[in-house]
């Protein structure tokens, strides 16, 4: 399949990890939009939000269990969790993920 974050996954992209467990992985964005920018992806491949369902969803939970033991590791307790769901949205990577932002330069917020 061609998709990027399967291929971070597998290891034949080289990314900055931050938590990597039997279900889930989470990096560092490449182009950070705030100072902590990361992102939490399911190991299995769901393309998007609008993919989540009864038979994949226990690791969209198990994702937020995580995310304030990842914060930890990102060293901050004050966070926004965004997924963009779509094109229209601004997705442009089709593999389903959660952004960590923190920190200074978060710009202003949208909802
Ligand atoms: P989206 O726009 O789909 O919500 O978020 C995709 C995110 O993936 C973007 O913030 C982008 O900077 C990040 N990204 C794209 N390619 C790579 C890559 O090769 N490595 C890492 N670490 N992040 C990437
Ligand atoms: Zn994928």
């Amino acid at each position: 399949m061609d998709c990027l974050f399967c291929k971070i996954i597998a290891g034949e992209i080289p990314s900055n990890k931050v938590y990597e467990d039997e279900k889930i992985l989470c990096f560092k964005d490449i182009a950070p939009q705030a100072e902590v920018h990361a992102l939490v992806i399911p190991k299995e491949h769901i393309c998007c939000a609008n993919a989540i369902a009864s038979d994949n969803s226990a690791v969209v939970a198990y994702i937020f269990e995580k995310i304030p033991e990842i914060a930890k590791k990102l060293g901050v307790t004050d966070y926004r969790i965004i997924n963009n769901c779509g094109e229209g949205a601004g997705q442009t990577v089709k593999h389903l993920h959660f952004h960590i932002l923190s920190g200074a330069n978060l710009s202003e917020k949208l909802v």
